[in-house]
């Protein structure tokens, strides 16, 4: 029986063998060939979708708070605190119930996906929203938790790295190799770094004999590391990476150089169209932050980037159920006719 994360690779954990494990059997996600994807990217292109939407609270930072919470039990805390953009608050807020501990999370105010926040609540997380925006609740997280016995579980947390750089592990334990590329959405850079780390660890351990290009991608109006400085007000219908002055940026940076990869920024328009294009030719349902490494990804085909066949994995982060809003918001309403056949039939266009 599959038991999680930190069941699965323990040794590459830093926790005590007498650490209470706390987790929802997070993690072994799917590895999902996306070959029509791939044909709109390049011709050079293996596509696969490491869809980490489906872990149990729809987003990969499971993967990083079944770590963080573990520890933060096992050192006696009781509450657990996070900023958030939405989907850190939801997966702290279920560890945390898991857990029996307290969990608090600081939101922007008015910007988050309606999913994400339904979570926290079932899960009885206490939720308070500020007047500012997701950098100013990440400072006063880190305030608080130095001042008062609560755990941060942000990403800054080295645990929640431990357990994200799993992403990498799986990856090569299901294609057997290292991928040419690896591409993702970049917010607060905690899993860009959380995944080169991974990819290095299995690479010294000699799990795998290579190592990919790091393919990061912004949004235009959060787009602080392509523009080498911190954007004081950061916009994007991606709101999941809505972030002007990324916590793991010096990871990022160092992801992006030892890989010889890229970090690049796409604008709303090009996300919002891979967001349509995405879920209509594969099947899969992601949520707007999803949609960046694929809108980069097609640029990047079509400025001759991929030049001898390769192998590029996508990390999808959430899933599209988190968002609905915006997918609706950009759907006609369903067209109502009389309850007869015939109407039926001409509706379709039969
Ligand atoms: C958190 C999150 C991101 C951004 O990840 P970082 O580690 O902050 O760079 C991207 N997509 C989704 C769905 C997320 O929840």
């Amino acid at each position: 029986m599959y038991n999680g994360l930190i069941d699965r690779y323990r040794q590459w954990m830093p926790l005590q063998a007498s650490d209470t494990v706390i987790t929802l059997q997070e993690g072994n996600t799917p590895l999902i060939a996306m070959p029509r994807l791939a044909a709109a990217i390049s011709e050079h292109v293996t596509l696969y979708a490491k869809f980490d939407g489906m872990n149990p609270t729809g987003s990969f930072k499971d993967r990083g708070m079944t770590v963080a919470v573990s520890h933060a039990v096992s050192q006696g805390f009781k509450v657990v605190m996070c900023a958030s953009t939405g989907n850190t608050s939801a997966s702290a807020a279920a560890y945390a119930a898991r857990a029996g501990v307290r969990c608090v999370v600081l939101i922007p105010g008015g910007k988050i996906a309606l999913g994400k926040l339904s979570q926290a609540v079932a899960h009885g997380a206490k939720i308070i929203a500020i007047d500012g925006n997701f950098d100013t609740a990440l400072s006063l997280v880190r305030e608080l938790c130095n001042e008062h016995p609560i755990a941060l579980v942000n990403s800054v947390n080295p645990f929640r790295i431990h357990g994200q750089k799993t992403a990498a592990f799986e990856v090569i334990d299901q294609l057997g190799e290292a991928p040419d590329y690896h591409a993702l959405p970049v917010g607060n850079a905690g899993n860009i770094t959380a995944i080169w780390q991974g990819y290095n660890e299995y690479r010294k351990a000699g799990l795998s004999n290579s190592m990919p290009a790091m393919l990061g991608f912004q949004a235009a109006g959060a787009a602080p590391i392509v523009l080498g400085r911190a954007v004081d007000n950061p916009e994007t219908v991606a709101t999941a990476i809505r972030i002007g002055n990324p916590a793991s940026w010096s990871g990022a940076l160092k992801a992006r150089d030892e890989s010889n990869g890229r970090i690049e920024s796409v604008t709303d328009d090009e996300i919002l169209s891979a967001y349509r294009l995405l879920p209509s030719l594969e099947g899969i349902f992601v949520e707007p932050a999803c949609a960046a490494p694929v809108a980069g990804l097609l640029n990047l085909g079509k400025s001759g980037f991929f030049t001898k066949p390769c192998v590029v994995v996508l990390t999808l982060t959430g899933h599209g159920l988190k968002d609905p809003d915006c997918a609706l918001g950009l759907a006609e309403t369903p067209q109502l006719v009389p309850a007869e056949k015939s109407a039926v039939l001409k509706a379709i266009g039969l």
